[in-house]
């Protein structure tokens, strides 16, 4: 080490004026190395047990309920440190922490997302081709089609009976348990494949998922093979083909969340974006105590696929909520909103040194250095985007600063190089300040992503941090 009298007037210089760009593992202690391995050891349980949006709510309803949260009844009142939720339909929630002065100074919003991008079933899907039986999907949010065949799948949903009666399904996770698949073409045969653009080679309909292949019995019937699953399904859970019509059934990769690496300092599972953001955010509300100002955590759905719908961000579902909380304390909503403050938890891109010409380096997030802030997000000249004020990121510097918490910044890309949106846009359309934080990832809506663990708990202690501040 080299004594402070030692440096040039340079070093010291740039000491005083450059930004720390030293790798994120050199700036934390060995003691949070520790706390984010093991704060990720139930991340990853989270993972294998929340793949769909309805089984997030499920887990986070679970774990608030123990942490003293109660079903939130707008008859009530509610004094400081009461904890309640609100589940919206069993694919959103919201938990909140009420503060010293409740709503009169606006309240303190996490949100981050609980759908990821999947192939969802047709509502018509299943069918027989050539003596197999397959179902139709249709993708869910942004994927590479390409990436999704020979990956062995699994079927999460729900089955709804004409009167009622709610079907969970969850086949193939469990190693005992059959998995399915979309098949693709041998590379001898794919000569003509091998020469199209991705988007001709795969396209949605090649999507088709193979769902078994032996027929009923020995009778000549035609579609025999279909028979025989449906004749599975009626004797599993009771089901006929026009069950199908009432279901939300989703295929998701089958695979269980893992350390990556032989240092263990990464987690590859399917799903991070945005349970990465969603499990920090979650144990942010349980953890919060008596905050100053009402806190609310929402994990949301629809994201993926832009928020439209009664369980996404356009919903009204928050601010009807909010004007509860308002009104309660004799405060109009919109005063409320004009006062409030959000964090948008959700994810960035990783910069990928084997496609390092898609990242402009100065203006990206990198595995390993903290929670990332994303001032903007959009594409094509800020369009489509909420961009945080430069008010509103100091604030957020301070707090973060203050209390220790690992961060950098990150754009989504180069300028011009694709682009993407958060719901961050939404909450600033409510007239509150926002900004989105997240974790960075690797091959980010792939079957398989990729974060590193340190950067999920630096998550999670700047979501606390922005709570309790
Ligand atoms: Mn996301
Ligand atoms: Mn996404």
């Amino acid at each position: 080490m080299q004594d402070k009298k030692d440096k040039s007037k340079a070093a010291l210089l740039k000491e005083k004026l450059f930004m720390n760009r030293k790798n994120g593992c050199r700036k934390v202690s060995a003691d949070d190395v520790k706390k984010a391995d093991e704060f990720c050891e139930e991340y990853k349980n989270f993972l294998n047990q929340a793949k769909i949006e309805r089984e997030a709510v499920i887990y986070a309803l679970e774990a608030a309920k123990i942490a003293g949260f109660t079903e939130y009844d707008h008859n009530m009142t509610y004094k400081p440190g009461d904890k309640v939720y609100v589940n919206n339909r069993g694919k959103a929630i919201m938990l909140a922490v009420i503060g010293k002065n409740g709503t009169h100074n606006g309240v303190r919003l996490g949100i981050a997302h609980i759908d990821s991008p999947r192939l969802d079933l047709k509502p018509n899907p299943l069918y027989e081709s050539n003596d197999l039986a397959l179902f139709k999907t249709h993708y869910y949010g942004g994927i590479k089609k390409y990436q999704w065949p020979t990956v062995p799948l699994a079927l999460h949903g729900v089955i709804v009976m004409k009167y009622g009666t709610v079907l969970t399904v969850d086949i193939g996770e469990d190693e005992n348990d059959p998995c399915f698949c979309v098949t693709d073409l041998l590379p001898h045969l794919a000569v003509d494949q091998m020469s199209q653009v991705m988007t001709k080679a795969f396209n949605g309909e090649h999507l088709n998922v193979l769902v078994g292949s032996r027929p009923f019995n020995e009778d000549e019937e035609s579609e025999s093979v279909k028979l025989n699953i449906l004749n599975i399904l009626f004797e599993k859970y009771g089901i006929s083909e026009e069950d199908f019509l009432s279901a939300d059934l989703h295929m998701v990769p089958a695979s269980k969340a893992r350390d990556l690496g032989f240092d263990r300092s990464m987690i590859a599972a399917y799903g991070h974006d945005d349970k990465v953001c969603a499990y920090p955010a979650l144990m942010a509300a349980i953890d919060t105590e008596l905050p100053d100002s009402t806190v609310i955590t929402v994990l949301t759905d629809r994201e993926e696929i832009g928020s439209d719908g009664n369980t996404g961000m356009k919903s009204t579902f928050l601010i009807d909520f909010i004007s509860d909380l308002a009104e309660a304390d004799g405060e109009k909503a919109r005063h409320v909103m004009a006062k409030s403050t959000c964090l948008s938890a959700d994810v960035n891109a990783a910069f990928d040194p084997t496609y390092a010409s898609a990242f402009e380096a100065n203006n990206s997030s990198f595995i390993n250095n903290g929670a990332v802030i994303t001032k903007y997000t959009g594409s094509g000249g800020k369009y489509s985007t909420s961009d945080a004020s430069a008010e509103y990121m100091a604030k957020i510097r301070k707090i973060l600063d203050d209390k220790g918490v690992l961060w950098q910044t990150g754009e989504l890309g180069k300028v011009d190089g694709g682009g993407g949106g958060t719901i961050a846009k939404f909450v600033a359309n409510l007239n509150a300040d926002v900004v989105d934080l997240g974790v960075p990832v690797l091959s980010m809506h792939a079957p398989m992503e990729v974060v590193s663990k340190i950067d999920v708990y630096m998550t999670y202690r700047a979501l606390y941090e922005f709570y309790m501040a």
